[in-house]
Parts: C-alpha cells; structure tokens; sequence
C-alpha cells in the first residue's frame, strides 16, 4: 500500500528542514508519495493567499501532511490545516533530549490537548465600548473523544494512566462537563487517571516533572502547559509535535520559520526528523518511527551538532549523520 503524503515547507527554516525529513522518510522501506504543495508568506506576498485550496484539497485527502513553518502567516495556514485533517487532538511530547542544555533534564511528559473547542472555537463578542464577552464551548462528545484516545495513547505506550489537567473547581459546567466525559470513558476502558487543577500543575511541573506522563487538557491550557513544558526541556529545535484526526494527520516542529537563521543552512531538522517519526507511527510503522527517534537520538548524543546545539554543522551534515545511522 503506498502512503499518499502532502509535503508543505512553507517558509524560514521550513524550507531546509522539510525536505531534510523528506530524506529521512525516503531512506526507509515503505512506500511513499510524496505531494509536495505550497503556504505561508511567500504565498500570500505573491497571491493575497497563504493557502492555496490545492494545498487545503491535499491535506484533506492524503494520508498524512508533513508541514514545515509558517511566518506571519501561520495563523491562516495552520488553523485552516488543522481542520483540513478533522484534528481533535494535538500530541505534544515534551522531552528532554541529549545534547540539550535543559533547566529540567528529567523531564519526560506528552500533552493530549483538544483541538477543536474550548475558548479557542472563536465566540468572542463586542458588546459595548467598556465589554467584551468569550463563550467558551465544551461538548460530551468531543471530550469523550480526547479520552478514548487518551486510553489508546496509555495502552499503546504502556504507561500506567494519565493525568486529566483541568480547572473544574472554577469552571463547574464547561471543565466539569470535560473531566465528568473524560473519567467516564477512561473508567469504562479500565485506564487509571489522576486529575490536576491546571494552575496547580504549572507549578508541580515545574517543580519535579517526572510526577507526570501523559496529560489529558482542554485546549487552552493544553497550549500554555505544553509551551511551559517546552520551556523545562529548552531546545526549540527539538520539538515535534502531531495534529491527528479519524482519518488522517498533520506533523510539524513546535518551532517557526525561524526568520533570524533561515537561508543560513544551519537550522537543526531534530524536531521536523522525530515530526516524521510520530507520522510513521500514526501510519502503523512503529518499527520504522522507532529506528528514526533512535537515529536522531545517537546523532544528538555523540554526532554533529547545529549551532543552536554549541556545534558548527550544517542542517544538511546532521541529516546525512541521522541517514547513516538508520541505515
Ligand atoms: P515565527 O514567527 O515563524 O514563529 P520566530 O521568530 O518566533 O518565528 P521561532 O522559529 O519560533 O522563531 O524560533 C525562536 C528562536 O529559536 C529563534 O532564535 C530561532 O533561530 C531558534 N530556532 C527555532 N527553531 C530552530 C531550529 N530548528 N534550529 C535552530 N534554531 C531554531
Ligand atoms: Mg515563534
């Protein structure tokens, strides 16, 4: 079966490594097609648009979309994309990886967040010159569906449960609504949980992160945590994260485009690299998505580094050192 794969740069450091990611992909025995499509701010200096509907059609119809960076632009390009794949969760690893200089080397934590509600679904409202209200939109069953995923990410991974990050003490009907769905599910399915109230977690992560694994948020606090949590690890560069839907996903770096370093050949593809390992895992080649986070892994520990790493190698010497290792 061949995997149909939209492949998007987009700008900055996209550009470099994307296509270092692509190698990547290319080097393993799978087959793969590659549809290679356009966004961000080169686009839209060009056109008035920074996603092209090709772009859109292709991630909505392909199997997986490997995204680079987007500038200026992002907002209108990764929002878009994201419903483009009917993503309800964003996969946030954030783990400190060798070679890193990290204010909390233990960290070793993945972020479930929800993706589609939450004060992020865009009610906002101008009521007066002095008032502006933000409905926030929690439902059953998009909450339920964050937890049965949650339950397969701790089944799949063999992690003991999860944590359900929340602030239902305050927000009793739209919090209390998520946490009810999401022990609900998880009870059913025999997977243990712990909740959190999330201001207390930012706290207790800071302090001794390896209280937690796998956390379960709504979308809002699924955003600033995982950040924080990008914070204790450092290493911008080393980031990967997944928007995955029912039928499809979109993988990209946490970083941007990077604009101070783009062109320079120096960027560290680490982050977009583990990004295309995570897509093999959701395309069912864990084997394959394992070899590559190995790979970078050994690279990160004793081979070239980028500049963002104290080394002076290039984003193209990394990559050919993470080929030589998988092969
Ligand atoms: P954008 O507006 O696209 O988000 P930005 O200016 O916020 O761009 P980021 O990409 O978020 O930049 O990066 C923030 C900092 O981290 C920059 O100094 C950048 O050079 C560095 N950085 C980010 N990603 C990488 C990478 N892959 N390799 C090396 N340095 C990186
Ligand atoms: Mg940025």
């Amino acid at each position: 079966m061949t995997h149909e794969i939209t492949v998007i740069p987009g700008d900055g450091i996209g550009q470099e490594v994307t296509p270092a990611a692509v190698e990547v992909l290319e080097a393993l025995e799978i087959d793969f097609e590659f549809h290679e499509a356009e966004a961000g701010d080169h686009v839209a200096e060009e056109t008035g648009e920074a996603l092209p509907e090709e772009t859109y059609d292709l991630a909505a119809s392909t199997d997986a979309t490997l995204f680079g960076a987007a500038g200026e632009t992002a907002a209108d390009v990764i929002l878009p994309l994201r419903e483009a794949v009917d993503s309800f969760v964003n996969v946030r690893p954030a783990k400190a990886y060798p070679g890193v200089d990290a204010l909390r080397p233990e960290t070793d934590l993945v972020f479930l967040r929800e993706n589609t509600e939450g004060v992020y679904s865009g009610h906002e409202d101008r009521l007066s010159d002095d008032l502006s209200t933000l409905t926030r939109v929690v439902t059953t069953s998009a909450s339920e569906r964050l937890a049965e995923f949650a339950c397969d990410f701790v089944e799949d991974g063999e992690y003991d449960g999860f944590h359900i990050a929340h602030k239902a003490n305050v927000m009793r009907e739209t919090d209390g609504r998520f946490r009810d769905a999401v022990l609900e599910v998880a009870d059913d399915r025999g997977v243990q949980t712990e909740e959190v109230l999330m201001d207390a977690f930012a706290t207790h992560v800071c302090l001794d992160p390896t209280q937690f694994d796998v956390v379960a948020c709504p979308n809002l606090a699924g955003d600033v945590l995982s950040d924080l949590a990008a914070g204790l690890v450092g290493g911008l560069g080393m980031l990967p994260s997944a928007n995955v839907g029912p039928d499809r996903g979109l993988f990209e770096p946490v970083h941007g485009s990077a604009p101070d370093i783009a062109g320079e050949g120096v960027a560290n593809p680490a982050a977009t690299i583990i990004s295309a390992a995570m897509l093999l895992e959701y395309l069912g080649h864990d084997e394959e998505g394992q070899a590559v986070r190995d790979a970078v892994e050994g690279v990160l520990e004793d081979g070239p580094r980028t500049p963002d790493l104290g080394g002076d190698a290039s984003t193209e010497d990394v990559t050919a050192a993470i080929l030589e290792r998988l092969n």
